[in-house]
Parts: structure tokens; sequence; C-alpha cells
């Protein structure tokens, strides 16, 4: 993910693709490592656990509680809430957060994809009702 010439617009690389097409379908995908169960983030490249250098994509349940947040200023006075949100299966991503008005360590989130004209698919993470 990354954004250099306009942090509003997600652009996919070569290893984020499968993200970005289950974000397209409103599915959260994440990495697994199917010899020992364990759930990675999207940007995981291999299983410290088992030492597998391959791991699968799956998707998540997209329910996730807020671990930390930061107003990044970006240029022309914009703001973006990015979260750390630590996902239901256990890894943490980083994300952005909408239409919370109240952060607090520990607020149930659930993943939320917004489909803009440019740029890719991507999820949000918004309070659960
Ligand atoms: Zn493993």
């Amino acid at each position: 993910m990354s954004a250099v010439e306009d942090p509003g617009v997600v652009r996919r690389d070569g290893r984020s693709g499968p993200f970005f097409d289950g974000a397209a379908e409103d599915r959260l995908m994440i990495r697994r490592c199917v010899p020992c169960d364990r759930w990675y983030a999207p940007d995981a490249g291999g299983c410290p656990a088992c030492g597998a250098a391959e791991l699968t994509w799956a998707e998540a349940s997209g329910r996730a509680t807020l671990v930390s947040w930061a107003v990044a200023h970006l240029p022309g006075g914009e703001t973006a809430p990015l979260a750390l949100v630590e996902l239901a299966e256990g890894p943490w991503m980083y994300g952005r957060l909408d239409r919370v008005t109240a952060p607090r360590e520990g607020l149930p989130l659930r993943a939320r994809f917004v489909h803009p004209d440019e740029g890719e698919s991507h999820p949000v993470f918004e309070e659960q009702d």
C-alpha cells in the first residue's frame, strides 16, 4: 500500500493483489498459515512459528478491536484517522477509522469497504453497533 503521490488514493503492489481483490468484493483477506493454523496480517511474509515461507490468503470476519490511533495530517490540510486494530482472528493491522467519534482502547470495530472511483477498494474500520 504505497501512497506517495496522493495519500488519499490506495494502490496495490504485486504482493497485495488478493487483499484488494477481496476488498473489491467486501471481503477482508488476511494471511493464514495452514500447517499451524495461525493468522497473520495482510503484509506478513512467512510464519515465524513454524518457518513456513508460504502463507495462504483467507477471509477474516472483519471484526476487530481498537489498539491505538493517530490523526495523520495530509497535504492540503486534510486529516485522516489512522488506527492499529486487533482482528478477531488475532493479527494486528493498520487501517483507517471511519465514523468513530470517541476512539478508546478496546472499542469494538468492524470492517466496511470503500470503493473509490480512483484507486483500490479498501477497508475502513467503524464502530460496531
Ligand atoms: Zn506456521
